[in-house]
Formats: structure tokens, sequence, C-alpha cells
């Protein structure tokens, strides 16, 4: 294998695509690698953003053409999309800037979440199917599908949303709506004790999968509420792994990270 681990005058830089925990966790374990040379991208959809360690940069790049060109000129040797899984319009940019640029590509997502014994669980393949199939199984939502999802539920009348968002969402939004600014983690005593005060009978959420947020599945479960649980769209075509440690094997196979540390 060719060795083109940066030197101290620089050498091929990583960018993180940000955004989320997965994100700042590779970051934080690559600024602690001598051997790294790191940048995480972030949208600038959220007002405050919980930053990463190290260098970051804000703003989207202008598309596919836009990425490669900045992938080239940044001089990045592999890029690790670590974005949400429901920010498909980023994935699909890396896949195709990453073809143009010729830099590798690697999506680091974690796994859906998996339905277990006593949860009550109806898979929707998007939000409108959510919303068309939300009437049928309850009228108190609660509703934490995102702040830019909101408009699938606006017309619908005669259920009640408790609607949590990290930052405000702007109109369309459901009439009849109590809004909660908040971001995980979350407990689950907190869930239920949220869930029993505005006495909710259906969760919708997107099957966004990790710890930080699946409080809200185990006190539905324990509540008997059902979930409704918005899928996830194709996965990128690029090799994917689902956790740090394989993400940073990744990066000391192509000589621009040491590569996970023991312990
Ligand atoms: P999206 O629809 O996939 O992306 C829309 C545009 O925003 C992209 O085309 C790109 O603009 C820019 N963009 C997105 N992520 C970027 C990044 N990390 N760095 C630079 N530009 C980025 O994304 P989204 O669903 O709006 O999500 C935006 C960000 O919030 C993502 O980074 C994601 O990780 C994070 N997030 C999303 C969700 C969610 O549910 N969607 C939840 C939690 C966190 P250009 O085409 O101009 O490059």
């Amino acid at each position: 294998m060719t060795d083109h681990r940066p030197g101290p005058d620089g050498g091929p830089r990583v960018l993180i695509l940000g955004g989320t925990a997965q994100a700042r966790q590779l970051a934080a374990a690559l600024a602690a690698d001598p051997a790294a040379r790191v940048v995480t991208s972030l949208a600038g959809r959220v007002a405050r953003p919980r930053l990463p360690h190290g260098e970051t940069r804000v703003g989207g790049f202008g598309g596919p053409d836009g990425l490669a060109r900045w992938l080239r000129a940044e001089h990045i040797g592999a890029v690790v999309d670590a974005t949400h899984p429901f920010a498909t319009r980023i994935s699909a940019s890396a896949v195709r800037a990453c073809a143009l640029a010729g830099t590798p590509l690697l999506v680091l997502r974690r796994p859906g979440w998996v339905a277990g014994a006593g949860d009550v669980w109806h898979r929707v393949p998007d939000l409108g199917a959510a919303a068309a199939a939300l009437p049928r199984l309850g009228t108190r939502a609660m509703l934490t599908t995102g702040r830019q999802s909101l408009a699938a539920f606006a017309p619908l009348a005669g259920i009640f949303f408790l609607i949590r968002t990290v930052d405000p969402p702007q109109p369309p939004l459901p009439a009849d709506r109590v809004l909660l600014l908040d971001r995980g983690p979350y407990t689950v005593d907190g869930e239920r004790a949220l869930m029993r005060a505005h006495a909710i009978d259906v969760l919708v959420t997107k099957d966004s999968g990790g710890d930080e947020t699946s409080a809200k599945l185990v006190a539905a479960r324990e509540l008997g509420l059902p979930v409704l649980m918005v899928d996830r769209a194709a996965a990128p075509s690029a090799p994917t792994v689902a956790d740090v440690d394989a993400a940073l094997t990744w990066l000391a196979d192509l000589g621009v990270a040491a590569g996970a540390q023991p312990g």
C-alpha cells in the first residue's frame, strides 16, 4: 500500500460530512491522532450546532460539482459521509462528487432501529404515508420527525400534535399543536412523563437509529402506544460501516489516520 500519510508540512486531509453524534465521535477520535488532518462540514441548518473537535466549515458546497471542486482544492484524500440517514441529498452529492474527484468515500451510518417484543410499530415508506396512516392510529400524536417534515402533517384536522424540534419550525404547521424546542439525548423517564403529560396516544418518528433518541421508543412500548416509523430511503451506493472504529480502520488502511486505538 502506498503510504501517503501527511507529514508536518501537510498532506491529504479527511473530510467528515457531519451533523450527527457519530460524526462528532469520529472527529474526536481523529483529533487525538497525530497522523490525521481533519475538517468537519456542517450544513448550517441549526442555529447553535454542537461543534465537533477540530476544524469545521459551514454551508453547502453547491451540489456535486461544487463539492468535487472543493475536494480537489482542499487536498482531501478521503471523505467520510457521517450525515444523518435522512440527509439524502448530501449523501447522493458525496457519491457523485467523490467519483468525479477520484476521492475514496466511506459512509458511516448507524443501523436502523429494530422492533422488539412488546413494540407495536407501523413502518411506512415516507412522510406522506405517515400522514395518511396517522388518523387510523391515534388522535394525540408526539411528532419527532424534524423541523423540515411538518408540512406533511399540517392538513390533518382533529389530531393534536406535540411537536419536538431543535430549532423553531416554519409554517405550514398543524393547527392543534404544542411546540417543544429540545434536543437529545433523552431519558426513558423523561419521555414517559412527557407522553403522559400530553396524553399522547401515538408516536411518529423517523428510523434515525442510535441511542441518543431511542428512549421515546422504550417509553412508547411501556405505555402500550403504537409507533409510526418512517423508513429510510435507499442507502448511498458506497462502502458503508456502522461504527466509528470501523471508520478509523478504513482511514488507517488508506494511510490518512493511525487507526483505532486499543482500549
Ligand atoms: P440534505 O437534504 O441531504 O442536504 C441538503 C443540502 O444541504 C445539500 O445538498 C448540501 O448543499 C447541504 N448539506 C447537507 N449536509 C451538509 C453538510 N454536512 N455539509 C455541507 N453541506 C451540507 O440534508 P438535511 O436533511 O437538510 O440535513 C442537513 C444536515 O443536518 C446534515 O448534515 C445532517 O447530517 C444533519 N441532520 C439531518 C437530520 C435529518 O433528519 N435530515 C437530522 C439530524 C441532523 P449543497 O448541495 O449546496 O452542497
